[in-house]
């Protein structure tokens, strides 16, 4: 690994070390002949496994590893940084989308190739050790919603690795309890490439342009030429850049939309306190597109500086995704996550009360403390932040910025559609895809 001095140009220059660029540097690299480098933000470090501990998320204020974003309605945005990005700090739920929420993809997403490239990183001995919780590591809340719900509705075995409208067990990317984050299973073997240069602690303000061409990127006083750009710095991150470059929405260069899986929680009162374990490790699907989510314990015990509250149940609204934007005030980024319409706010009005039922029934009473169900006011986020440039009207199927050369996005930004299960495995899965035939070339 080379860390340090940024050279004068690279074939291609792939910003942030995150999900998907850690995907895309040791792909591109693989070709000795072609000079890469990857720049990141965050620290050299790499994430110890204290913040790999799926037992705790590290996204507290002023941890190391989480870039807090502000958001008018006072929402918590935070995105990973460093090497792995925010598959360094997130819930390790690794679920693929449901195979028809591809349907109206651009052509070249065939589902056959999507499957195999979700293979490369879930199936057994895949890059990302992808296993399903097991029924003795499941928290008792877990084991009781899991008994409520295959009474009702269909349940996937939890090695299959489709997702269904039902019961999901959840898939976990994992060694362990420890994260296995995207630069512990792409970047770290391929430290040793003299044609790779990682350069950490370093910034990219923007894109250096001539016209439609995009020849380099911007760091502090230094511009770094590129045969191309790759951008990977996630849906906010990759959003900055593009605004500060002056390539912002097609009608406002100021503002780029972004979408959001909202959320609602139904807190309780525990009876029982179990030992710690993975924030969540099963879901239902709804047939109106709702992710039910049966976390463990209190938010409080994974995030440091965080309130007891009290545990809950999430209600997230999956698809279409709430619509938001990003754009830059003061030199900063806002992130504004907007607000859900009249028939997102029934679905989940509708999902609350279904939760309320199964926290008041037979099968919960001896955990849940009669008369404590109570419903966060607050439409929360999943920190799933997406769509920013979808594939389609904002670039091609490789993720090639439309109407400009020399610039492709390949993170959550160019996801063209909403998925029924959380986006890590699917934009990683896209990211193997694409860097697949561009290394192909
Ligand atoms: C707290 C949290 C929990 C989550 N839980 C889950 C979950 O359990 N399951 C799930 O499916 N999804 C989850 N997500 C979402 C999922 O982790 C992300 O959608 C996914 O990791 C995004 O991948 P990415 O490659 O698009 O961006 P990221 O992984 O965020 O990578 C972007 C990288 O670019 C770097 N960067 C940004 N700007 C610059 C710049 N200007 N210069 C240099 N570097 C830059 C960043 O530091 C970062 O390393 C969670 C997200 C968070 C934040």
């Amino acid at each position: 690994m080379t860390l340090g001095d940024l050279p004068a140009t690279a074939d291609v220059v792939i910003v942030g070390a995150g999900s998907a660029g850690c995907v895309v540097a040791e792909r591109l690299s693989r070709n000795p002949d072609r000079t890469v480098l990857l720049i990141e933000r965050g620290s050299s470090e790499w994430p110890t496994e204290a913040v790999r501990d799926l037992r705790g998320l590290p996204i507290a204020l002023g941890s190391p590893y989480a870039v807090p974003h502000e958001e008018p309605s006072g929402l918590a945005v935070v995105r990973g940084r460093g090497f792995g990005g925010s598959s360094s700090v997130n819930g390790g739920y690794f679920l693929r989308w449901h195979a028809d929420d591809f349907a109206d993809w651009p052509a070249g997403w065939r589902i056959d190739e999507i499957g195999s490239s979700y293979a490369e990183l879930d199936a057994r001995g895949g890059t990302m050790s992808v296993s399903p919780f097991a029924d003795g590591e499941l928290a008792e809340v877990t084991a009781r919603f899991e008994s409520y719900w295959s009474g009702i509705v269909p349940v996937r075995p939890p090695d299959d690795a489709w997702p269904i409208v039902g019961l999901n067990r959840v898939r976990s990317n994992r060694d362990g309890m420890m994260r296995r984050t995207a630069a512990e299973a792409y970047l770290r073997d391929a430290l040793g490439r003299t044609n790779l240069t990682i350069c950490a602690d370093a910034e990219v303000a923007g894109l250096r342009r001539s016209g439609a061409q995009v020849t380099g990127v911007v760091v502090g006083d230094t511009v770094v030429g590129a045969g191309e750009v790759v951008l990977c710095a996630g849906a906010i991150g990759t959003a900055v850049i593009l605004l500060r470059s002056g390539l912002g929405g097609p009608t406002d260069r100021d503002v780029l939309a972004v979408r959001e899986h909202r959320e609602v929680l139904v807190h309780y009162r525990s009876r029982v306190d179990g030992p710690p374990t993975a924030l969540l490790q099963s879901v239902v699907h709804t047939a109106d597109d709702l992710e039910i989510r049966c976390y463990s314990s209190d938010m409080a015990r994974y995030i440091k500086g965080l309130p007891p509250v009290g545990p809950a149940i999430g209600v997230a609204a999956m698809r279409p995704g709430t619509r938001g934007t990003v754009r830059m005030a003061g030199g900063g980024p806002i992130v504004d996550l907007g607000v859900v319409d009249v028939a997102e706010a029934a679905r989940l009005d509708r999902g609350v009360a279904t939760v309320a039922d199964m926290l008041r029934s037979p099968v919960f009473a001896d955990i849940v403390e009669p008369g404590s169900v109570a419903v966060d006011p607050v439409v929360r986020t999943s920190q799933h932040a997406w769509g920013s440039m979808p594939m389609g009207p904002r670039t091609d199927e490789l993720g090639a910025v439309v109407g400009v050369r020399g610039l492709r996005i390949v993170d959550g930004s160019i996801l063209p559609t909403a998925g029924r299960s959380g986006p890590h495995a699917t934009i990683m899965m896209v990211a193997c895809r694409i860097a697949d035939v561009l290394a192909g070339r």
